[in-house]
Order: C-alpha cells, then sequence, then structure tokens
C-alpha cells in the first residue's frame, strides 16, 4: 500500500491561519503588528526566491515585513552596522540573514550581531544553550516544523526510535536534541523519544535506517534513502530540497512510497512548515518584548 502522504503545505496553512487569529487580535489591543526584517545579500537566485516566500507568507498572515538587499561586495562592517540598527528598532520583532553569505563574510560574526530576543532563526549561542538546556526561548523553524508535522498528523514520538540522517547546526542537531528532550511544560515539543544521529562518517546508514520507527532525511544529498533502508511501515520525512533538471526533489529516493507508512512530499512537505514556524517564531518574539 502506497504511504500516507504527509500534507505540510496544508499544515502551514491551517497553522498559519492560527498565527494570522493570534495577530488580528495583537493589533486590535492596539499591540505593534509583529515584523520580520530580512536581509538578502547578493543575487543568487535560489536566495531570492525563499526570502520572496518568506516575505509573502508574513503578508498573508498579517505580519510586516522589510527586504534589505545588499550587494554582494557589502563590507562586514556595513551589514553589522544595519543589524544593529534593525536590532534597536521597537517595530522589529524578528531579524532573518538569508544564508549561505559570499565568503567574505564572517558568518558567525553577523549571526551572533542578532539581538537573541529577536533571533528568529534560532541560531544566536544563547537560543542554541537554552535549547540545549530544555529551557526553550525559541524553537529552530525546520526542525519545529519536523515535529509540528508529526503531532498535527497524529504521529507520536515518544518512545519511538528515531534516526535523523544529518548533523548540521540548522537542521539534524537541533532537531536531534529536540527529539530526545523531555516534554515539559517548558518545553512542549519534547519528543520523548529515542535518537540516533547519522552522519558522513557514520559507518552502516542503511542499519542505523531500517532499526528506526521514524526516519528523517536531512543530509542534502539526492535520493540517498532508498527503499530498502525503510522498515515497512516505517514514517519517513525529507527534509532535502535539490533543483534537478528543473524539478525539486528531496533526499528520499523514489520507492520509498511503498515501503513506509507515512512520507513527506518534496515539494509541500517540510518547506512551507520551516515557513510557518517563522512566522510563529516572529509573533512569539512580539508577544515576549509588547506582551
Ligand atoms: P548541511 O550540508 O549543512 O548538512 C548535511 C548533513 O548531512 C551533514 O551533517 C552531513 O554529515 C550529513 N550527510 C551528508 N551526506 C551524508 C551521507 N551520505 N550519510 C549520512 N549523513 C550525511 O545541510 P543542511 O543545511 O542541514 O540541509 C540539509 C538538506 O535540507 C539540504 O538539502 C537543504 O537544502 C535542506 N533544507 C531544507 C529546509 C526546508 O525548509 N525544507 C530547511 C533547511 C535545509
Amino acid at each position: 500500500m502506497a504511504a500516507v502522504r504527509l500534507d505540510g503545505k496544508q499544515i502551514a496553512l491551517d497553522l498559519r491561519a492560527e498565527i494570522a487569529g493570534r495577530v488580528a487580535e495583537r493589533v486590535a489591543e492596539g499591540k505593534h503588528r509583529p515584523g520580520l526584517a530580512a536581509i538578502l545579500v547578493g543575487d543568487d537566485p535560489a536566495s531570492r526566491v525563499y526570502v520572496r516566500n518568506k516575505q509573502k507568507a508574513c503578508e498573508d498572515t498579517g505580519l510586516r515585513s522589510w527586504l534589505f538587499p545588499l550587494a554582494e561586495t557589502v563590507a562586514q562592517r556595513e551589514l553589522l552596522e544595519l543589524i544593529r540598527e534593525l536590532n534597536a528598532n521597537p517595530e522589529v520583532h524578528g531579524i532573518l540573514v538569508q544564508l549561505p553569505l559570499p565568503p567574505h563574510l564572517d558568518e558567525k560574526a553577523i549571526l551572533d550581531a542578532i539581538d537573541p530576543t529577536i533571533d528568529v532563526d534560532c541560531f544566536h549561542p544563547e537560543n542554541v544553550g537554552l535549547l540545549a538546556a530544555g529551557h526553550p526561548r525559541f524553537y529552530p523553524c525546520t526542525p519545529h516544523g519536523c515535529l509540528q508535522l508529526l503531532r498535527r498528523s497524529g504521529i507520536e514520538t515518544a518512545g519511538k526510535e528515531v534516526a535523523v540522517v544529518g548533523r548540521s547546526n540548522i537542521v539534524g542537531k537541533p532537531l536531534a536534541l529536540m527529539l530526545m528532550q523531555k516534554r515539559t511544560a517548558m518545553n512542549a515539543m519534547g519528543g520523548d523519544a529515542t535518537v540516533t544521529v547519522a552522519h558522513t562518517r557514520t559507518a552502516d546508514l542503511a542499519a542505523i535506517c531500517r532499526r528506526a520507527d521514524i526516519v528523517i532525511a536531512a543530509a542534502g544529498k539526492p535520493g540517498l534513502i532508498t527503499p530498502e533502508m525503510i522498515r515497512p511501515g516505517a514514517v519517513v520525512l525529507d527534509v532535502g530540497i535539490h533543483s534537478v533538471d528543473g524539478k525539486l526533489i528531496g533526499d528520499v529516493a523514489p520507492g520509498v512510497e511503498a515501503v513506509a507508512s507515512h512520507l513527506t512530499p518534496v515539494p509541500g512537505g517540510i518547506g512551507p512548515m520551516t515557513i510557518a514556524m517563522l512566522l510563529e517564531n516572529t509573533l512569539r518574539a512580539a508577544e515576549m518584548l509588547d506582551g
């Protein structure tokens, strides 16, 4: 039987409708409309599309959004000055620096310059530390999108074996942290799962995936996860996005839908969930800052 398609696009729309309701309530109470400032350096076409999608999502949900396009050659000092100005602007509740940055810029110094109370991507060391300690200020957007998608699809993670393929700071590492943590009132997205993290030096990726009840592919390698690696009936989330011959594909190879019980499509799976969680974080920052 073919796997149930986990419709991230629809669940993200539901989340966005809830966020829009909370935004409208705040505005009716006379509070600041939550606002997200996006900084885009250079003119990489994929980055332009990502930023445009995020801005459009803000507008559709009633959030303010600003785009700061900067030349590929922008000086580090100039970019840091812009971040300082945005940090000080009470109308800005989230700053997003679209990655990757050109090699002459110091990515760490730039991300660390964002005020952690409006670091809606959750990259600042203070926010990473709070997340690791189990007292998150923000949940990082893609891991949060994965866990919300599972929860809203009625798929429990507690007590399950989960294989996370990838250990990046953006996806794999924080996702593994969230999945393994105890679910508490302070940490509602704690997964209570038993987690194995696979990476480029993992000896037997297939064996690790085959043991798992839930496999989350975030390796950035098209078609890496093949049907033989999946235990019949396992749940598979595909975080990967690759443009191949003008078509978007993920890290999961064709044929997995015949073995898995549930599978996310690419596009229309984790991508829209990630954007919904960015809106959630911007609203959350506004709620924490302005009440
Ligand atoms: P990354 O390149 O920073 O990290 C990839 C990780 O996968 C590394 O930790 C590496 O050790 C591991 N890996 C690579 N090859 C492997 C292999 N053969 N076996 C086991 N592990 C392997 O990438 P990232 O930023 O984490 O992104 C991963 C993918 O997810 C990319 O395709 C990216 O475009 C996509 N992505 C999607 C969203 C979304 O919203 N859907 C968000 C972020 C990233």
